[in-house]
């Protein structure tokens, strides 16, 4: 069997330094917002390109913690507009609706499955404060065009970049692209945690002031409370885990385009559609996803052989029961997205005759 993502064998690599980090912080005695943390921000921010970098317990309460920020310091109110992809993950949605605000979905491109930037100024109203993109499957949606419409209407630009950390736009990298990235450590991200962690990251030195500051508790002096705060933090041994793994990001993330070259290069199929790719370094491959019309029997076909694949996603934000007010709205391009995505096997521990193997299947299909 070949596993969609074998995140045993990907932990398994660090093993004696995971023993060694968690061992420092048992010894410590030292568990929330302690040096661990704060060392691992720090190299976090700076992969990043990023001021600053605040960790928090997951990438959902990190974009909900950009949004509260932003509507603590009086930029955004309840009901404004953010202009987000109909085609994201739901997290992203679920950030804007669970601070009162108000999602506009936009359709992505066919293509590059990030946010079509022809689209975004038809959307924009006089309440809109901010775009927010999603660097889906691990390429980057930022451009030139989306920064200049921000611009131009004065709205923030917020990155979603749960999927996509050390993808590069000309040179700078996603996270600190915009006004504010919120980030996932979730275990099957490209940098994963033994559990649940996440990160803003800005260079916006007030923004990340109010979020460390809601995140605990709205608190900078204990039992001071200046905003309606939350608890959301980022814990020392997932911190002191994370640094360990942060120093092989950018390798992973060059062993994923090996995997990711290899699929585009041999993968020979009319009844596929391979992923378009805007430019090499603008991707990270957290996902290598084909199209196909009838995609839920191609993925019979390679579970009959053996290979695992995984549907991301099979059911749209809008047409979700949680919004079901939404469901009488049509996103045909979403909803094709939806219908015909399969997402291959690929990982930095894909072995080279697993790739061989995949892509003799599938060309055989
Ligand atoms: C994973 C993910 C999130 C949420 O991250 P969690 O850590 O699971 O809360 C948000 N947006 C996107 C695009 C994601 O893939």
């Amino acid at each position: 069997m070949i596993k969609f993502l074998d995140l045993q064998k990907i932990n398994q690599q660090h093993s004696d330094e995971f023993k060694k980090a968690i061992g420092r912080v048992l010894d410590s005695g030292w568990y929330l917002l302690g040096n661990e943390v704060k060392q691992f921000e720090k190299n976090f921010a700076s992969f990043c390109q990023a001021d600053h970098c605040v960790g928090v317990a997951n990438g959902l309460d990190a974009l909900i913690l950009i949004l509260k920020a932003y509507k603590i310091q009086g930029l955004m109110k309840d009901g404004d507009e953010i202009i987000v992809p109909a085609n994201t993950y739901i997290a992203s949605i679920l950030a804007i609706t669970a601070t009162n605000l108000k999602p506009v979905l936009v359709e992505p491109a066919l293509n590059t499955y990030n946010l079509d930037t022809s689209l975004i100024e038809k959307a924009i109203t006089p309440r809109t404060k901010a775009v927010m993109i999603v660097h889906l499957y691990g390429q980057c949606a930022y451009n030139d065009k989306v920064k200049e419409i921000c611009d131009q209407y004065g709205l923030k630009l917020i990155e979603d970049n749960a999927q996509a950390q050390g993808a590069v736009y000309k040179g700078k990298k996603t996270g600190s692209l915009g006004d504010a990235a919120g980030t996932s450590f979730y275990p099957g991200k490209n940098l994963g945690a033994l559990g649940d962690g996440g990160a803003v990251t800005t260079n916006d030195p007030e923004l990340a002031e109010v979020v460390r500051t809601v995140a605990n508790y709205g608190s900078k002096v204990k039992y001071v409370n200046e905003y309606l705060g939350q608890n959301s933090r980022l814990d020392e041994i997932q911190a002191a885990i994370l640094d360990v793994k942060l120093g092989q990001l950018n390798d992973d993330n060059q062993r994923r385009r090996e995997v990711a070259n290899r699929y585009h290069a041999k993968i020979k199929n009319p009844k596929i559609v391979l992923p378009h790719i805007v430019s090499p370094e603008g991707h990270v491959w957290h996902l290598f996803v084909i199209r196909t019309e009838n995609r839920d029997q191609l993925q019979q076909y390679l579970a009959d052989n053996k290979i695992q694949t995984l549907v991301h996603y099979p059911i749209p934000p809008h047409k979700q029961t949680a919004y079901k007010e939404w469901n009488v709205q049509r996103f045909p391009i979403t909803e094709k997205i939806h219908n015909e995505v399969l997402s291959l096997p690929i990982s930095p521990v894909l072995t080279e005759d697993e790739v061989s193997y995949v892509i003799e299947i599938i060309n055989r299909y």
